[in-house]
Order: C-alpha cells, then structure tokens, then sequence
C-alpha cells in the first residue's frame, strides 16, 4: 500500500527543490475529508487518492499535479467546495481538481463504438491544462487495477468498455505506452476473460525454450555492435497480451504464426549511431522488403521515434527490431510526460520538443518559457482547435465546427429539425440563433411545426449542410412561386384567347403539349412560364392550330380595337420574365434604387412595394417573390415628399424652381400652415431613382427659411 512518505521520496529523488509542503498540506485535507469514507475493497477511501498521486510522482509531475492528484475526488465526494480549495492550495490546484470533476461528471451513459472517438477528443478539447488528463489517466488506471473488487458484473463491463474505447486511447495519443498497454490488457481481461486466458497460457508455454532462443538472438546482435564498436543495450521483451490479439484477428493469425511476439530493442546514445546498428543487422539478417520504418526522420504524431526493421533470424524465422537512443526510447514510453519530466534538473530538452508539432505550436507561443514547471503549467491543450463538443439533452456528444450556432446543431440533429427550428437553449437557458455553441454546452433545439428555415441564418450558419439545407429550401420555395406566378401567367394569357386555362389541365393536348416541351408533369412547363424561359403563347400554339388563333385574334381585335397594345415599360424585372403585369404599391411608391419585393397578386400580376412598406409585411409571405430593378430604366416615377418651413413671402416658388432646375416635375403641391406659423408642403414629383431624389432633398433643404425636406413614408 502507499503511504504519503512513498510518495515525498520519490518527489524528493525527482526533484530535491520540488514543493513538497503542498504535497503534504493536500494529503492531510485529503485524509480529513475522506474520512470514514470505504473502497469497494474494503479499505479506507484514501488509499485511491494515494495511488493516484504516486502513479503521478512515478511520471515525474510536478508539486501541483500531484497535490491535485491527492484531491481529485474531493469536490465529487465529499463536501469540500471549489472555493475552499482554491482557499487553501491556491487557483492552480482548484483549477485541475474542477477540471477532474468536470470530465467526471461527462454523462458516457449512450457510448457507442462511433461516439468513443468524439468524446476521447472532447476529453482532450475540455480540459484546458493537460494535467487534468493525466491525472483523469492515473485515476483510471487504479480503478482498473483494483476493478476486481466491483460486484456488479454489467458495471465491470462497462467500466471496462469505457477504458478500451476511451482511455487507453488518450493515453496513446499522448504517446504514453505504458499506461496505453496496461489500460488495454486489463480492460481485455474483462471484456474478452477466455481470450485473456488463452494468450496468457500460450505465452507462458515453451517459456524456457523461448528465453532460450531471446538470449541467444540477443548475444547474436550484442555481439555484431561490438566488433563494430557499439556500445549499446539490447531487450528482448512479450508484446502486451491485447496487442497479439488483436494481430492474431487483425491478420487472421494463429498464435504460431505470430512472429514478433517478442519485440527485440536496441538502445543507443545517438542518432548516426541508429543508423549505423541497423545496417549491421541487415548485414547480419536478411531484411524483409517493405518492412523497415523510419520514425526518427519521420516521428509520428504523437512524437514516438524509432527505426523498425523486420529480418529473417537464425532459424528462418522473422524478427522485428527496433532501433532507437535513450531519450528516444523514454520518450517512447512516457510520450508527453517525458518534455516536461524534471529530467535531473535540466531545461527541455529543446531538439525533441521540436520532434514534436503540436507541442512545437505551443512552445513557439511561449518562447520565454524555459522552466519545465513553467512550460507544464503553460500547457494548454488546443489539439482540436477547429471543433467544439457539445450535447443533446439525452446526453448525446456531437462534435461540430467552431464557430457553429445553435441553428447549425439542429441541422446536423436532422434537416427537419433545422427547417423547423425557432428557438434554442443552452445549458437550460434561451439563447439566441446566433449564439456561438461552446465546448460542453448541452443544446436543445426548439421547434415548431408551422416554421421555415430564413434566408438570415445563411449569415451566420457555420456548417456546409446548414447552408446548403437553407439554400435548397430558398430554391424550393422560389420554385413554389415560379408555379404560382406561371399559372398567374398562363391563365391571363388563355383568357386572352378565350380559352380557360385551368380547364385545358386535365385535357389529353396540354399533357401532350409538356411531352413535347420535354416535361413530364405540366408543373415542370407551369415553372417554366414562372422562369420565362416558355411564354403562354407558345403553349398556347401547341394547343390550338394557328388559323384558328389568327381567327381568335381578329375577333378580339374588332372588340378592343388593337391586340398589340405596348405596354409601359415598368422598369422592373420578374425573374426575366416581360409579359407580365407589374404595378407598384400606392403607399410606398418605390423608385429605382430603392431595395424592392414583389407580390403575386390572385388574377393580377405582381405587385411591387419597397421592403420597408408595413403593407409588403402584412403580406403572405408565400406570395412573395423576387424582384429587381431593371439596370437600365430611362422611366421616372412619383414619390411624395413634405417640406417643412417657416412661412415666408415666395418660398414654394423658390422651391419649385430649385425642383425643376435638377430636371424634376411637379405633379401635385399642397400647402398646411400650422398654428406655429411654420408650412408642412406635400409634393408629388417624378423623379428617375433615388439617387435623384436625395440630391433634391438636400437641395430644397438649402432654400431659405426650409429646415427639413424628406420623403414622406
Ligand atoms: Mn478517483
């Protein structure tokens, strides 16, 4: 069992100037408020906390990790708050221990094959200092060594599942082995119990023969360094139980064709040296093609370097081997522990931080920063910056682009649930659709039947299916009104040859008419009308021969006289379509510049109001479609305008003049004299676009006595 004086000789053996007095004062507090507290095993609660911190000091941490380490239950299990603890051991520690506690608290009751992933990286994500991984690690080492003493066999299971799919993982991808292999076996032993067993007495099996045959390949490659003068030390050592597992059903392998269940090592002091030892021992054995690896020029990730070569050894058999230096091969064991391990008190060693990309990021920002206890504390973990993770209200991780906004989560939920969404909730609060989700916020989405996605959220949604969910809404929704607007446009123009055209739909000629268009359903060829790529005359045609339309046209010649009566030009476009009837909105009396939105008016046309006009917004919204100004329009249009005045002798003449001097007409004037003595005048005057309207606004501001001249509405 550890005891507190375990774990101050191995800090003190680390490091003689650590803080052991932090140390000393967490494992007190400790003992006091786990007090009466049991393991499952029987013995006093603090014995965990003890391991905990003791794995912690065996990996070199610092003072703070490992008086973190002796608190890290504190807050969960008993009543020592936050507050208190930054009280006592200062924001360091607190911070850690919450940070313990909070990934504690992670809800991984819904944990999936495909969710293990997101959440190993949450983990990594959440935790701002890296210490709190490593002592999350530490923490669940010991519960797995000690997990025998679980009743329950559904909870040891899953325990267990939790530290395959989780766990052992982290600890690879912060390169430490160790921990990787120990966390893997044991949670094998669990979940695969006959497995476990039949590689474990296979191993043991032929155990004298095959030390036997580990000592004399290692005499064989100890003794080829030396005559070439290579000091070195060679290992011959079992690969883990889970790792020939999982090669035996990765490759479909039996135990006997495992070649490489013994990994042999060979430990130099310099990187030539590397070099040098593998081309003896590919003089030595033949090497087998495509088999060797150079992860000293290329370190993988997670900064694990090595030369590993496979060869055909004295029996025929293959051997692998690795090739690689001490700090190498520390590295290989501690990953991330290693750079900032007291290392007998020397600085970092720089030249392997710099293997080391991510870490590379981090060191480049704190240049200064040459302590190992500094560098550690400045550690921030931002191995997934470009991702957030967050929840549903079941408890359900996603992970999402940063940056995203609740409008964003509801579509990666489902597209329905985006088109519907109005409302969202964050950690129980409203929260507006804008709002920028953030690492462990549970989202809930609100929705309503009746609701559609806006063209507005294309500003700030921040995922490619939200916009592109948005965007085919728009197109389906301008296809909707291209139908509507069609079928307007069809069923003016049939009248015009006084044909119904809603009674022809169902008729044998207009489905014959959209075949030879090249449609199959008549509302393709109606959106088609609505796009103004077909006008209603050409449908028309197909439906009634030509000599009968030309007699059609002549009767309605001698009614109205003429059938080719020119339209006025309005000066606004509908989709590119020009036969359309197009009238503009009295009450707001758009001009050209003027942003504008059309209307489809039942048996009309379209009717065109500026977008502000509260008429346009008490509109169907269903019945509204795009529309712009024509680029060039040489039409003028009428808009009020109202002066304000003090009154005095020839003032609407002077501004009448100042209005036709900038090639304006006056249609209508109206004059009020208020009580004050001050005139409001009411203008309707024809102008080309607003560009002209506000040049004469500001010149009739400059007649005298005028103190405000705007547009009215
Ligand atoms: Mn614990």
């Amino acid at each position: 069992m550890i005891r507190i004086t375990d774990i101050l000789d191995k800090v003190a053996d680390n490091n003689p100037d650590a803080d052991q007095d932090i140390i000393d004062r967490a494992y007190i507090y400790s003992a006091k408020v786990h007090e009466g507290q049991m393991r499952l095993s029987g013995e006093p609660y603090l014995t965990h906390p003890l391991e905990v911190a003791y794995i912690l000091a065996d990996m070199k941490l610092d003072s703070v990790s490992i008086a973190a380490a002796l608190l890290h239950d504190v807050i969960e299990d008993t009543h020592a708050t936050k507050e208190e603890i930054t009280d006592i051991f200062g924001t360091d520690v607190s911070h850690i221990v919450s940070g313990v506690t909070k990934l504690s608290s992670l809800a991984f009751d819904s944990l999936q094959a495909r969710q293990a992933e997101s959440i190993r990286r949450m983990i990594l994500a959440m935790a701002n200092d890296i210490r709190v991984i490593l002592i999350k690690l530490a923490d669940r080492l010991h519960n797995m060594r000690t997990l025998h003493f679980h009743k329950v066999e559904q909870k040891k299971i899953k325990i267990a599942q939790e530290t395959h799919d989780i766990y052992a993982p982290t600890a690879a991808r912060l390169g430490i082995y160790w921990m990787k292999k120990e966390l893997e076996d044991t949670a094998f032993m669990y979940l695969q119990p006959e497995e476990y067993s039949k590689i474990k007495n296979l191993v043991h099996k032929d155990k004298e023969e095959r030390e036997q045959y580990v000592a004399t390949v290692k005499d064989y490659i100890k003794k080829k360094m030396n005559e070439n003068g290579l000091e070195c030390e060679v290992t011959g050592r079992y690969k883990y139980f889970y790792s020939i597992y999982k090669k035996m059903v990765d490759q479909d392998l039996s135990f006997e064709e495992i070649y490489d269940i013994i990994a042999f090592r060979i430990i130099l002091d310099t990187i030539p040296q590397c070099y040098e030892a593998l081309g003896h021992i590919h003089s030595l054995w033949k090497p087998v093609p495509k088999k060797i690896k150079d992860y000293i020029g290329v370190p993988k990730p997670n900064m694990y370097q090595s030369l590993h070569t496979t060869v055909i050894g004295p029996y025929g058999e293959r051997i692998e081997i690795q090739i690689r230096t001490w700090e190498m091969d520390k590295v290989a064991e501690s990953g991330i522990a290693a750079h900032w391990g007291y290392k007998e008190g020397k600085r970092i060693d720089e030249k392997v931080t710099n293997t080391f990309a991510w870490i590379q990021k981090l060191v480049d920002n704190q240049q200064t920063i040459r302590d190992p206890d500094e560098f550690m504390e400045n550690v921030r973990i931002d191995l997934f910056p470009d991702e957030v993770y967050v929840f549903t209200p079941k408890g359900e991780i996603k992970s999402i682009a940063k940056g995203a906004t609740p409008v964003d989560f509801a579509y990666l939920i489902h597209s329905e649930v985006g088109d519907q969404c109005v409302g969202a909730k964050v950690n129980g609060h409203i929260v507006p659709l804008q709002y920028v989700l953030k690492n462990g916020n549970i989202v809930e989405i609100i929705t309503s039947k009746n609701h559609h996605p806006s063209k507005d959220w294309l500003r700030f949604v921040k995922t490619v299916k939200a916009r592109s969910r948005i965007r085919q809404w728009i197109k389906t929704q301008e296809r909707e009104r291209s139908i509507t607007l069609g079928r307007e446009i069809c069923e003016k123009a049939f009248r015009k040859y006084s044909l119904n055209f809603n009674e022809l739909l169902k008729s044998k000629e207009m489905q014959k008419a959209v075949e030879d268009f090249g449609f199959k359903m008549i509302d393709d060829l109606i959106v088609t009308v609505g796009y103004g790529k077909i006008t209603p005359l050409q449908i028309v045609r197909k439906l009634v021969p030509t000599s009968q339309l030309d007699k059609e046209k002549s009767i309605l010649t001698k009614i109205i006289g003429h059938v080719k009566k020119k339209k006025p030009k309005t000066g606004v476009v509908v989709h590119g379509i020009d036969d359309i009837l197009i009238k503009f909105g009295k009450c707001c009396q758009p001009v050209p510049g003027d942003s504008i939105t059309g209307y489809i008016t039942q048996g009309y046309g379209v009717t065109v109001h500026r977008t502000i006009c509260v008429n346009a917004l008490k509109t169907n919204p269903e019945r509204q479609i795009d529309v712009e100004w024509d680029k060039d329009i040489a039409e003028t249009y009428p808009v009020k305008i109202i002066v304000r005045s003090n009154d005095r002798i020839g003032l609407l003449a002077d501004i009448a003049a100042s209005i036709s001097k900038h090639g304006s007409n006056i249609v209508s004037a109206k004059t009020e004299t208020m009580e004050s003595g001050n005139v409001e005048i009411f203008f309707t005057i024809y102008v080309k676009n607003i560009d002209q309207l506000n040049a004469l606004l500001s010149e009739i501001k400059k007649v005298k006595f005028v103190y405000d001249a705007s547009r009215k509405n």
